[in-house]
């Protein structure tokens, strides 16, 4: 049985970013990691810009200048102010080379045709220069960074329709028990309806990971051995739910043994989530999964995410963690470290009841996790404690 902290850096060594690239329509990258530096192929903004509505002017020593005709967003003009002339300009619009300052209307007045400024303007107001954002030929964006909607629109707005990126693992989710039927079907007794594949495709789907696949086995081991089989060819990353636990149905370890994964670990010190196991195989990389929903979820937000951030070329990823004091009084019983089901607000975070690996029913309000490390014995009200804010919003 290994440490959180080891168990972590086993997972950090051996989930190299992957050096798999492709190039996708722009449109679909959302959360991709950009494998290269993108350079700007133009500059932004491509000319100098007026930043208000109001007058670009060409400034003279007085507050009167004469006017010269507009200049919309979209024209095609740059008409020759000499000192003391001004054009009507509206935002977004071309500056004229000819001007040096774009006075807002709010600080102006017109009488007689004649425009006058209400206080002086200093060069360069109001004008966003040429390449302001980046130059034709810089670096836009970095190598390594995780696209989000600015960074689409950002790249849009260059003119760039294709980026590379890592290539996302493809992942596949397999849940195994005799006990599990499918919500919608009728339950017999005896039987459970099975959730954590819907709860690992959500879960996976919120940060970015859309290429999964689900797939049911029965306890049995050569059915367990067959499935296995056929999903570690396919895939890059396995995420198996159930049957790693040392019960006489649990079959999931001896069959990837069998296939040849070979264990990083087996075991954590930890509550929930004792039982999980995380293997290799060449570039694939199986997890498998406690089974109780709350043990699985918990070992996904801590390890799973970890892992396929740093596979999709995201190597500095961490959750998000802060000291926050307790509004809860908690006493730990055994040595293990335990990942408690809390509600975070404000600097101050509440323990929830009802800590069980098998109870989703405050998992489906929590929003972090405390942790406690294995030395830790009990929390008093009022005590900093660690808490990982999860990635739920
Ligand atoms: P196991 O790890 O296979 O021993 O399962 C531990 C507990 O988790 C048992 O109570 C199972 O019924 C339950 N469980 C296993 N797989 C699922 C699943 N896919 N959905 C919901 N509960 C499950
Ligand atoms: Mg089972």
């Amino acid at each position: 049985m290994i440490s959180v902290k080891k168990a972590l850096v086993s997972i950090k060594k051996s989930c190299e970013i992957t050096i798999h690239s492709e190039t996708i329509n722009i449109n679909n990258a959302i959360n991709c990691v950009i494998s290269s530096d993108i350079l700007s192929p133009i500059n932004m903004p491509p000319f100098r810009q007026s930043a208000m509505d109001g007058y670009a002017l060409n400034i003279h020593s007085n507050l009167n200048y004469e006017l010269k005709g507009e200049i919309k967003a979209g024209d095609n003009i740059n008409p020759l102010l000499k000192p003391g002339e001004a054009v009507r300009i509206f935002t977004g619009a071309p500056v004229p080379d000819s001007a040096n300052a774009v006075m807002m209307q709010e600080k102006t007045t017109i009488k007689n045709e004649v425009l006058y400024l209400t206080e002086s303007v200093k060069p360069d107001t109001n004008i966003r220069p040429l390449g302001e954002q980046v130059l034709k030929g810089d670096v836009a964006l970095k190598k390594g960074a995780k696209l989000n909607s600015a960074a689409i629109a950002y790249l849009t707005s260059l003119g760039i329709t294709e980026v590379k990126v890592y290539k996302k693992p493809k992942i596949a989710i397999v849940v195994t028990g005799n006990e599990l039927a499918q919500a919608g079907e009728p339950l017999q007794y005896g039987q459970i309806f099975e959730s954590n594949a819907a709860m690992l495709e959500s879960a996976l789907k919120k940060s970015g990971y859309d290429n999964v696949t689900i797939h049911q086995v029965a306890d049995n081991y050569e059915k367990t051995l067959k499935t296995l089989k056929e999903v570690l060819h396919l895939n890059d990353v396995l995420l198996v739910s159930g049957g790693i636990s040392v019960g006489d149905y649990d079959f999931v370890g001896s069959a990837l043994k069998e296939l040849g994964v070979t264990e990083h670990f087996y075991k954590v010190k930890q509550k929930p989530g004792k039982p999980l196991f995380f293997g290799q195989k060449d570039e694939k990389y199986v997890f498998a999964l406690p089974g109780n929903p709350a043990a699985a979820l918990t070992c996904f937000y801590i390890y799973v995410l970890t892992a396929l951030e740093r596979l999709n070329g995201n190597s500095d990823f961490s959750l998000h963690k802060i000291n926050a004091v307790s509004q809860s009084n908690f006493i730990k019983k055994g040595n293990r470290a335990q990942f408690l089901k809390a509600v975070y607000s404000n600097d101050s975070v509440e323990i929830l009841e009802g800590q069980n690996s098998s109870m989703l029913h405050t998992f489906a309000i929590a929003n972090a996790l405390v942790f406690l490390d294995e030395d830790i014995t009990q929390i008093i009200k009022g005590d900093k404690v660690e808490t990982i804010l999860l990635p739920i919003h």
